[in-house]
C-alpha cells in the first residue's frame, strides 16, 4: 500500500516529528507533501524519505481565523488541491497530518476518490481553536475521513465533544525509538561541562516558546527554589511568538534571574540535552494534546513533572512514573522541584520505573505497525 502524507508545516513541531518517524518506516512506499519549505523538508531529505514541497505560498488561515478569512483563502487553496488530487492518484491513501492538510486532503480525496486518514494531533477546544476552525475541522473529518487517528484520549474526547463521529476515531499514541534516547554517561558529563552546569540542579524545559507552553510558569517557580536550581529553555518561537520571547526576557530581568535561566534555542540533540538535566518540566497552561517531551524524558531516564491536563495525565502516574502539578501553578511546581532536589534517590527510582514503562508503552515499531494495520483496513473497506 502506498501513502501520500500531507503536512502544512515547514517547521519541526511534535506533529511533524511524529510524521517523520512514521514515514521513515514506510519510506519505500510513501511521499510526504509539504505546504512550506524549511527544516521539516530538510530533515525528510536527510533521512532519505521521499518528500516534495507542494507550495511555498502561506495559506492565510490561523487557529483563530473566522469564516471570512476561511472563505477568502479558498481561492488560494484550489491550485494546491488540484496538485494533491493528481499526486494522490499514484497512492492508495491520503494521510493528512495537520488541520490545513485536512482541508486540502479532504477536497483532493473527493476529486481522486482516494480514502482519507486524518491524524489528529490537536485538542479541538476553545483553548486552542476558534469556533469556526473547530466547525470546519469537524465537518471535513466527518465528511471525508475514513479514519481519524487521535494522539490521545484527550484529543479523541474533544473531537467527539465538538461533534466528531465517535466510530471514526482510534487512539494511537506517538511512538519513539528507544535507541535514540540512550545517552552514555560520558556524553552526559561532557555536555554538562560544555554548558557550564557543574554543581547545579538543572531543570530542563523542551518546547517551542509559546505562551500556552508556559515557560513563564517555570521561571516564576524558580523564584521559590534555592540557588543551585537553574533552568534550561530548549526550543524557539516556531510560529512567530516573538512578543512572548521578549516578555520572557523581561520577566527574567525583573526577577533578577539572568544567571539562572539559559535559552538554548531550537536543538536537534534533545536526548543528550535531557540527559544533562536533573529534572524535565512540562508546563503547558492549556490541555496538552499528547506531550512528546514527557515520554522523551522518561526514555532518557530523567524524572519528569508535567501539567495535569489533556494527554499528559494519560502518560504518567503521579508518584510512580513522575509528577503532575495543576497547570499554571508555579508554587506547586516549585514544591516538586524542591522535592526532587532534596530526594535524589527516590527521584531516580521513579525515573527508572518510568523508563521501563515508556519503553513498553510507546515503542515506535509496535505503534507504526498498529498504524499500518489501520491503514490496511481503510484501503480494504
Ligand atoms: N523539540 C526539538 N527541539 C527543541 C525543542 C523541542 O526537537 O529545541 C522537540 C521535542 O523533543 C518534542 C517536540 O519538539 O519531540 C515537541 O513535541 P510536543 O508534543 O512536546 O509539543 P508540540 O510541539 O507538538 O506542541
Amino acid at each position: 500500500m502506498s501513502i501520500l502524507f500531507l503536512d502544512q508545516s515547514g517547521e519541526l513541531g511534535g506533529a511533524e516529528l511524529c510524521l517523520v518517524d512514521l514515514a521513515n518506516s514506510l519510506k519505500d512506499r510513501c511521499l510526504v507533501g509539504l505546504f512550506a519549505d524549511g527544516a521539516h523538508y530538510r530533515l525528510l531529505q536527510q533521512m532519505g524519505i521521499p518528500a516534495q514541497v507542494l507550495t511555498t505560498k502561506a495559506l492565510p488561515v490561523s487557529k483563530e481565523s473566522g469564516v471570512l478569512q476561511g472563505l477568502g483563502s479558498l481561492r488560494q487553496l484550489i491550485p494546491l488541491v488540484v496538485t494533491v488530487a493528481n499526486l494522490s492518484r499514484q497512492h492508495q491513501v491520503i494521510y493528512a497530518n495537520t488541520q490545513k492538510a485536512l482541508v486540502v486532503g479532504g477536497l483532493a480525496s473527493m476529486i481522486s476518490q482516494r480514502p482519507l486518514v486524518f491524524h489528529l494531533h490537536d485538542i479541538l477546544s476553545a483553548d486552542h481553536f476558534s469556533a469556526t476552525n473547530r466547525r470546519i475541522a469537524i465537518m471535513l473529518a466527518n465528511h471525508f475521513a475514513a479514519l481519524v487517528i487521535a494522539n490521545s484520549e484527550a484529543s479523541r474526547d474533544a473531537f467527539i465533544q465538538a461533534g466528531g463521529k465517535p466510530d471514526r476515531v482510534q487512539v494511537v499514541y506517538n511512538g519513539f525509538d528507544p535507541q535514540r534516547y540512550q545517552v552514555s554517561t560520558l556524553e552526559t558529563q561532557q555536555l554538562r561541562q560544555q554548558l557550564g552546569l557543574s554543581g547545579q540542579f538543572v531543570v530542563g524545559h523542551f518546547s517551542r516558546l509559546s505562551p500556552w507552553k508556559g515557560q513563564h510558569i517555570l521561571i516564576e517557580a524558580l523564584t521559590h527554589c534555592p540557588n543551585p536550581v537553574t533552568v534550561l529553555l530548549v526550543g524557539s518561537a516556531l510560529f512567530g511568538e516573538n512578543a512572548y520571547v521578549k516578555q520572557l526576557h523581561q520577566q527574567i530581568a525583573q526577577l533578577g534571574l539572568m544567571n539562572r535561566v539559559r535559552f538554548l534555542g531550537f536543538r536537534t540533540d534533545v536526548p543528550q540535552l535531557m540527559s544533562a538535566c536533573d529534572l524535565i518540566a512540562h508546563t503547558s497552561t492549556a490541555p496538552e494534546p499528547f506531550g512528546r517531551v514527557i515520554i522523551e524524558a522518561m526514555l532518557v531516564g530523567r524524572p519528569v513533572v508535567a501539567a495535569a491536563a489533556g494527554g499528559a495525565v494519560e502518560l504518567l502516574v503521579p508518584g510512580e512514573t513522575g509528577w503532575l502539578t495543576p497547570p499554571a501553578d508555579p508554587q506547586e511546581l516549585a514544591a516538586v522541584i524542591q522535592y526532587c532536589f532534596e530526594h535524589p534517590d527516590r527521584t531516580a527510582k521513579i525515573a527508572q520505573q518510568a523508563h521501563h514503562i515508556a519503553r513498553e508503552r510507546f515503542d515506535l515499531k509496535a505503534i507504526n505497525h498498529r498504524i499500518d494495520q489501520l491503514l490496511e483496513q481503510v484501503v480494504t473497506i
